[in-house]
């Protein structure tokens, strides 16, 4: 491997695979500023975004809300699967329909509904400016409009009232007709002042509504992972069992961009299965499979036809694949004798490996079949994220830098005088007693007894993802900027054509790299 030789990683020369606190890149030339940096990088064949980070499908990080604010900074959100699948494909149509270019198809009431029945749409849809037509569906007669401004402020009788008493008249609306394109359509729409626009065919039947608050969302995001309806992207994980194909075809129902098979290791028959059934039945799904940590398991996943690798095996946070179950559980002594020798076996998993070595060679086999690779584990800092792609990594994904974040599910709590937020391993008994989609990652149906590949915990109040992404955004720039690429794209153009030099880090090096010899210090990074 000349290759590896020359870049010098992590090539013989270092003796043993690295992870990613072992070394550094050294700094090259500036001649742009870090805000020049463009962090545009594919997450899948044919998903590109315009910041390299996804969020975890974990069930304390990833549903709705954080899925929304990834994609509205660029990255993607893949909505985990410890749910119902009907609870799953929930959250992915709150995200597809968080913002949108043309409405297709809008709630739409008839003017026999009454006011009540907005309200109720308010509470189970977020939204209230409803288009009001004849038969009381999409492609009736437009005969009026209603929002929040219509019915505020009415008494608790006047919501008996039906909607043509209180709508805004057809002949008083600005409309568009159909055809236009969505400039045209939001240049009338700021010039009518509107909420919304209704979009109407010859016969003055409605087609579509556009939204003014979707013109904000477009000026206040400029960097938003969008599809071409202008829907935020959304991913979701599946298992890789029988009943996940209802699950996806739910998930497929409500628009999900790209599924996740979300195994612990990936190399496996009931993998390929999936993937061949996800190609077969929805060829133009993006398909991530994973994880894999070496190049004879991305092989098998390429060749079966996989959109993009996810890559770790035990460097997450919560993960103990590697050290496997630390201790003999207390009710082991009470197990039959006679269990199979493979399920005493598997106490001892033992199985991973350090994640720089992973991601550089996975990335570097998979490039030569365009298939980019995600880092998944074990991001602590903006570093790490840094060196990830610096390795060949196309994006990153994170757990816990984005758990205990106002957009991660679950509540904050107080301890020790800190405000914390649950974080779990999917793979952690406590994830894995509800039975659903965690199990079917770390514990086949056939196992009598189940071993915790992750712990539950819990991390400190992060704030929103609002602030931290862009901070996080900022700093993967300004690394870009130390090393001098420009892109991600030169900055793995760099590493493979050896330009980029890693160094090796002894323990002291990481000593004197630390912050040292202060009496005390307060560490705030935004
Ligand atoms: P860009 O926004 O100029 O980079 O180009 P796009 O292809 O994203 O958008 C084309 C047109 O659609 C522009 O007029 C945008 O302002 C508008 N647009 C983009 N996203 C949205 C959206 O989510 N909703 C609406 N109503 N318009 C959008
Ligand atoms: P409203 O004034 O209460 O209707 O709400 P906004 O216009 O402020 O926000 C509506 C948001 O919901 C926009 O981002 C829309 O793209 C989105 N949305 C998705 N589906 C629909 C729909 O059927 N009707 C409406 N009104 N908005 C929708
Ligand atoms: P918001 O989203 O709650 O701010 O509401 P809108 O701007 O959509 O609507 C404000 C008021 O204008 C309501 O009484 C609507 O019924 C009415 N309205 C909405 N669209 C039109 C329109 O095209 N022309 C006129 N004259 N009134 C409208
Ligand atoms: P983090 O960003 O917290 O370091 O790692 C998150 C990643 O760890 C997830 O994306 C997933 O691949 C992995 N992971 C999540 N839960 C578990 C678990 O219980 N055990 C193991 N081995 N890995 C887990």
């Amino acid at each position: 491997m000349e290759m590896e030789e020359k870049v010098l990683f992590p090539g013989k020369a270092w003796g043993s695979d690295v992870s990613s606190g072992d070394f550094l890149i050294l700094p090259g030339y500036i001649d742009f500023t870090s805000d020049q940096v463009d962090l545009t990088s594919a997450l899948t064949k044919k998903i590109t975004l315009k910041t390299p980070l996804v969020s975890s499908p974990m069930d304390t990080v990833t549903e709705a809300n954080m899925a929304i604010a990834m994609a509205l900074m660029g990255g993607i959100g893949i909505i985990h699967h410890n749910c119902t699948p009907e609870f799953q494909a929930k959250q992915v149509r709150r995200v597809k329909k968080y913002e949108q270019g043309f409405i297709t198809d809008p709630v739409v009431m008839s003017p026999r509904d009454r006011v009540r029945d907005v309200f109720e749409a308010k509470a189970r849809h977020g939204f209230c400016g409803i288009p009001i037509t004849d038969t009381g569906t999409l492609g009736g007669k437009l005969v009026g409009i209603i929002s929040s401004r219509d019915i505020d402020f009415l008494t608790q009788e006047e919501h008996n009232l039906p909607l043509a008493e209180v709508m805004t008249r057809r002949e008083d609306l600005v409309v568009a007709p159909a055809g236009v394109t969505l400039k045209e359509a939001n240049e009338i729409l700021q010039r009518s002042k509107k909420g919304k626009l209704p979009i109407v065919n010859e016969d003055a039947q409605l087609v579509a509504i556009i939204a003014r608050t979707d013109l904000k969302k477009n000026r206040d995001y400029p960097l938003a992972s969008k599809d071409s309806k202008k829907q935020l992207l959304c991913g979701a994980a599946i298992g890789t069992h029988e009943d996940d194909k209802y699950r996806l075809d739910l998930l497929v129902q409500a628009g999900v961009d790209a599924v996740v098979l979300d195994s612990s290791q990936g190399n496996s028959v009931f993998q390929i299965r999936m993937i061949k059934h996800v190609k077969e039945k929805y060829p133009d799904l993006q398909v991530i499979g994973g994880n894999v940590v070496t190049a004879a398991q991305a092989k098998n996943l390429i060749d079966a036809g996989v959109d993009a690798l996810r890559v770790g095996m035990g460097s997450g946070s919560i993960c103990i694949t590697q050290e496997a179950a630390p201790k003999i559980p207390p009710d082991f002594s009470s197990l039959s004798p006679k269990l199979p020798t493979t399920i005493l076996g598997s106490f001892m998993l033992a199985v991973g490996r350090p994640q720089a070595t992973a991601v550089y060679k996975v990335a570097e086999y998979a490039r030569r079949f365009a298939v980019p690779v995600i880092a998944d584990g074990g991001i602590q800092t903006v570093g790490h994220i840094a060196k990830a792609l610096a390795l060949g990594a196309s994006t990153v994904m994170m757990g816990s830098l984005l758990a205990a974040t106002s957009e991660a599910p679950g509540e904050y709590f107080f301890a020790d005088g800190l405000r914390l937020k649950k974080y779990r391993g999917m793979g952690s008994v406590d994830a894995m007693d509800k039975h659903l989609g965690s199990q079917s990652r770390y514990f086949s149906e056939s196992d009598k007894i189940k071993v915790a590949q992750g712990v539950s915990g819990a991390v400190q109040d992060k704030g929103s993802i609002q602030k931290f992404l862009p901070y996080l955004i900022a700093g993967i720039q300004h690394g870009c900027q130390d090393i001098g690429a420009k892109s991600l794209t030169q900055l793995r153009a760099m590493m493979y054509s050896g330009e980029l030099k890693f160094e090796k880090r002894t323990l002291c090096a990481q000593l004197e790299g630390g912050v040292h010899g202060l009496h005390s210090y307060e560490k705030r990074l935004f």
